[in-house]
């Protein structure tokens, strides 16, 4: 995490660049072409198949976190992940407590979100930085992030990976549930997920202790 050096967009290659069908410019005031419509800053956070980087939309100057994430590493591990992602960021653009992805699109060998720049960071590191955190502020936190699951749920989606790394804060202190990567869709009803996902430290212990050491995240179908 943190302010990493830019290898930034020129190692991106910007041939065969495509919009991907979902989030569309028509639904978005944000067009995007390609890696061409960003000028890249910095690396805002890496995850297990590619990383975020803090870019600025060209055409209206306006500051987005562009997550990336590798295709090869997506076929090799044969998740689908990306596509899940995808659907679940189009379900979800009307909360505020979920973080808003305005167009995706892809090269031959990434996948691209642009996603609004969440400045406040993670709640991991902001119970690092705050800690003892005021009981108030622990009920204004889990308010909010109740608020954004029982929206998920109410469309049929559990993220299966909440962790504080997982939720970030815009620069108000507003909370933002991120990372769909292994989110299941149309859970309605008594219907369940079979298998188990997650990341380890964070699943309740009878789920977690047949497993050794691991700290990414996990999917075991
Ligand atoms: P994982 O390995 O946990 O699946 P991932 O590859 O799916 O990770 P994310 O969890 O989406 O990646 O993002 C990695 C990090 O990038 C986050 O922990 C956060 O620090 C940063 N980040 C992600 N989205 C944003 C955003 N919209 N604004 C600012 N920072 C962000």
């Amino acid at each position: 995490m943190g302010d990493k050096a830019v290898d930034g967009p020129s190692v991106y290659p910007n041939t065969d660049t495509e919009q991907l069908s979902g989030i569309t410019p028509a639904e978005s005031p944000i067009i995007v072409t390609g890696v061409e419509s960003f000028t890249f800053h910095k690396i805002l956070g890496e995850g297990s198949y590619g990383k975020v980087m803090l870019a600025t939309h060209q055409a209206c100057q306006k500051q987005l976190a562009v997550k990336m994430v590798k295709k090869r590493l997506l076929v090799k591990d044969s998740r689908d992940d990306v596509l899940i992602e995808r659907q679940v960021l189009e379900m979800i653009r009307k909360s505020p407590f979920i973080s808003r992805a305005f167009a995706t699109f892809q090269s031959q060998d990434y996948v691209f979100y642009a996603m609004e720049y969440l400045s406040g960071g993670d709640l991991r590191g902001f119970m690092t930085t705050y800690a003892p955190i005021p009981i108030p502020a622990i009920r204004f936190i889990a308010a909010e992030l109740i608020c954004g699951l029982q929206f998920l749920h109410s469309r049929g989606i559990i993220h299966r990976d909440i962790k504080s790394d997982n939720i970030l804060l815009d620069n108000n202190g507003h909370l933002k549930i991120a990372d769909f990567g292994l989110a299941v869709m149309n859970i309605f009803g008594n219907a369940k997920t079979t298998g188990w996902a997650g990341t380890l430290k964070y699943m309740a212990p009878e789920r977690s202790h047949t497993t050794q050491q691991w700290t990414g995240s996990l999917l075991v179908l």
